[in-house]
């Protein structure tokens, strides 16, 4: 299907979730979206049409929601497929970043020899909150050499404004709260 230019249909397939993980937080539950095989499928060539698969050469995935999102678009661009992994899940030499999330804190690690020097990463993550993980990672990206070419997620919360974290980078969302 040739994406739209108003992707606000999947907003349908999106629960909001009251109170969860902690009071005060309305969660964001994909799995509807990613239940359906319309919107899911709709949701990953939209963000592929956004980017140009030849100035891609990895795509790196924040877990856990972030590598659903993450492995279809490295297979659609023949890109590769990074992991970047909350703390001591990853088995090998890792570089490691503390972040500030929307709920707590916590820490990121990447593989050090995830990235060769000069690879162009697209970040993907499902929610854009407050901007700290995907800060995080962008920074985790360029202290392994690579280049950042570009941030994606299904959704931001523009009320954290998560956007003004992120500078200079190139991003893209397909639907906003
Ligand atoms: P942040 O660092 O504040 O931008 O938070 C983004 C990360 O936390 C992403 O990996 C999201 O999956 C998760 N996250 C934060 N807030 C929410 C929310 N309201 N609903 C679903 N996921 C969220």
């Amino acid at each position: 299907m040739e994406p739209q230019t108003n992707h606000e249909w999947l907003k349908d397939h999106i629960r909001d979730i009251p109170d969860f993980p902690k009071q005060g937080v309305v969660f964001k539950d994909i799995t509807p979206l990613l239940a359906d095989k319309k919107a899911f499928t709709y949701t990953i060539d939209a963000i592929a049409h956004h980017y140009d698969r030849d100035e891609i050469d990895k795509v790196l995935g924040i877990e856990a929601r972030g590598f659903i999102v993450a492995a279809p678009l490295a297979y659609r661009f023949t890109a590769g497929l990074i992991p970047v992994r909350k703390k001591g899940k990853l088995p090998w030499k890792v570089e490691t970043e503390k972040y500030e999330l929307e709920y707590g804190f916590d820490h990121l690690e990447i593989h050090k020899d995830a990235i060769e020097p000069g690879e162009r990463i697209l970040i993907v993550d499902d929610v854009l909150a407050t901007g700290g993980t995907a800060q995080a990672t962008a920074g985790l990206t360029e202290r392994c050499g690579g280049k950042v070419a570009g941030i994606a997620t299904i959704m931001e919360l523009s009320f954290l404004h998560g956007r003004d974290k992120l500078g200079a980078y190139e991003y893209f969302s397909l639907l906003r709260y």
